[in-house]
């Protein structure tokens, strides 16, 4: 199969490529285009075997279940059974946004979906292009991201290209993500509301905004992952490169001296090595034969985020063995890029 690009604008896109693309849509097949989190690989949620495809094209478990995306709040009735006022208020707040929220399932809504869950995880994305498709399709979206499963989002259309050319029918290309992390999962189904995943909108927004959020991040074992699990983002190992990651947690100042010290040690049995640090730590590698993928300054998370995902590829693709990662801050959008290394580590160095 051919994979057709459609290059458009990210802020303007042209209506007559929306237009090609909601058409193949509506005749089921799929199409990935631009969120401000990842790109998304994209069915009709309301064609069955669009829908089981996109399992198939992943490599997918059906256990994982996928977020629906809609134009506009004003569709929630069409996936969503009971909408609850704090979703009406959230959904204010926050959408179009990086926030997808896990509420009762509309009897409408097949069970692949949501791997048999009584509850749908819906967002309103706060991209043109997407929102622009979701509009010209008239339809609901699922759109998990457009990856290999398993393997690191992706936030350009080159990436998407990289895991599925020649496995979907299109790619909407708009350039690079905005955001890069996938978007903030929240379960209002539960009181007090339960953060499953974070991601673009912070724990602490959400916190101003509606007071109490459970959040127990849970890592799981390799056998656990068999059982079905509540959430896919919460498998333990995700979003990872082929690379090994080396993830370094502790004290600032710990940290680096601990990972120039296994790069060092790398070094000498010949293994190639890449660090994906801050500016703050380039000074304590700048002597030592590795490469390096620059996240930008700990002041800015939100840059660290963006560039998390294009980071771990870009060392894959330089053929580095072992990525020396240090945790980050779990403040803002550093729980995301915590909860997302935590989960892509083959190793965890306290
Ligand atoms: P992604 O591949 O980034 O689209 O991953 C989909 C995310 O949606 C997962 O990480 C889950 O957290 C979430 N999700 C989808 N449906 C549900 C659901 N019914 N209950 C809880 N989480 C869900
Ligand atoms: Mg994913």
């Amino acid at each position: 199969m051919q994979t057709k690009v459609w290059r458009v604008d990210p802020h303007s896109p042209d209506p007559s490529q929306i237009a090609e693309a909601a058409q193949a849509i509506l005749a089921g097949q799929l199409v990935a285009f631009p969120t401000e989190t990842v790109y998304g690989l994209g069915a009709n949620a309301f064609n069955r075997d669009a829908v089981r495809r996109i399992f198939i094209a992943k490599g997918r478990p059906a256990q994982d279940p996928l977020i629906v995306h809609l134009a506009s709040a004003a569709l929630l009735p069409q996936v969503v059974r009971q909408i609850p006022p704090l979703a009406e208020r959230l959904a204010a707040l926050f959408w179009p946004g990086p926030l997808t929220l896990v509420l009762p399932k509309h009897p409408a809504i097949f069970d692949e979906i949501t791997a048999a869950l009584p509850t749908v995880a819906v967002r309103v994305p706060a991209h043109a292009v997407a929102l622009e498709l979701l509009r010209a399709s008239g339809v609901p979206i699922v759109a998990p991201s457009a990856n290999r499963f398993g393997h690191v989002s992706p936030t350009t259309a080159q990436h998407v290209l990289e895991d599925l050319e020649g496995v979907i029918e299109g790619v909407l290309d708009g350039g690079a993500t905005t955001v890069g992390v996938e978007s903030t999962v929240l379960d209002l189904t539960c009181s007090p509301p339960r953060l499953l995943r974070p991601g673009g909108v912070s724990l602490e927004a959400l916190q101003a905004q509606i007071g109490e959020v459970l959040y127990t991040p849970r890592f799981t074992s390799a056998a656990e992952e068999l059982a079905p699990q509540p959430s896919p983002g919460l498998l333990a190992k995700h979003y990872a490169p082929r690379a090994e990651l080396w993830l370094f947690t502790g004290e600032r100042e710990g940290v680096s001296g601990k990972m120039r010290q296994a790069a060092v040690e790398l070094g000498k049995t010949g293994r190639r090595v890449g660090v994906l640090i801050s500016e703050e730590q380039q000074g304590s590698f700048g002597d030592l034969a590795v490469e390096v993928y620059l996240l930008g300054s700990e002041k800015r998370l939100d840059d660290m985020a963006k560039r998390l995902y294009v980071g771990l590829r870009a060392l894959d693709r330089q053929g580095v063995e072992v990525i020396l990662a240090p945790e980050v801050v779990a403040e803002g959008l550093g729980l995301a890029i915590r909860d997302r290394l935590r989960r892509a580590a083959t190793r965890v160095v306290e």
